[in-house]
């Protein structure tokens, strides 16, 4: 199984943290002990001093396939959630600044967070979709699926161009404006529409 990420795209976000709007998708991968179990406590990472959150929308790949053409995309993915693109942001930062990969920052054990499925019909995957993160009880990030850079269709294309899509693979599409600091203590709720989707607490 693997956990697909799509960095900035949403150009507001890209924008809060002065990157530039891309013209392909960013792609990032996290691997499977990147999953967070949700039996066991979340605990801040000891080599983080500035730990943020990062709301997406995730699909469920649902068939395997590469080179997927955008107007057959529809029949890889069967379920969407929300979660959280965990970000070591200090760590990113400093790998950033010397051109190296973002995995220390971005692909740890735990940072990626998972909710419930909806299962989805085809026909579903085309509407727009409202998801939002609470922070102790005050929404801190909001964002809706028609304000992506890259649609599902044209993630699905691009990343089946590198890499096989295979059954169980996750999407996460990419966070909204909004992303900030969280401390221990702190509570996040995940919502797609109005169904809360996970709830966290940073141990
Ligand atoms: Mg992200």
């Amino acid at each position: 199984m693997k956990i697909f990420c799509i960095g900035r795209n949403y150009s507001e976000h890209a924008r809060e943290l002065h990157n530039a709007i891309p013209e392909e998708p960013v792609v990032f991968l996290k691997p499977k002990t990147a999953l967070y179990q949700p039996h066991v406590p979340f605990y801040y990472p000891e080599f983080c001093n500035e730990l943020h959150y990062e709301i997406e929308v995730v699909f469920r790949v649902c068939k395997n396939g590469r080179y997927i053409p955008e107007n057959h995309a529809y029949k890889y993915i069967n379920a969407v959630t929300v979660g959280i693109d965990f970000t070591a942001r200090d760590v990113q930062n400093e790998l950033k600044s010397k051109g190296l990969p973002w995995e220390k920052a971005k692909a740890w054990d735990n940072s990626a967070i998972l909710g419930k499925w909806v299962e989805l019909q085809p026909e579903q995957l085309r509407d727009h979709r409202n998801f939002s993160l609470l922070k102790n009880d005050e929404m801190v990030q909001q964002g809706n699926t028609k304000d992506m850079l890259f649609n599902y269709q044209q993630i699905i294309a691009n990343i089946s161009k590198y890499f096989s899509l295979n059954i169980g693979d996750l999407i996460f599409t990419g966070t909204p404006a909004g992303v900030g600091e969280c401390s221990v203590g702190d509570f996040l709720e995940g919502y797609l529409e109005d169904e809360k989707m996970f709830e966290l607490e940073i141990k």
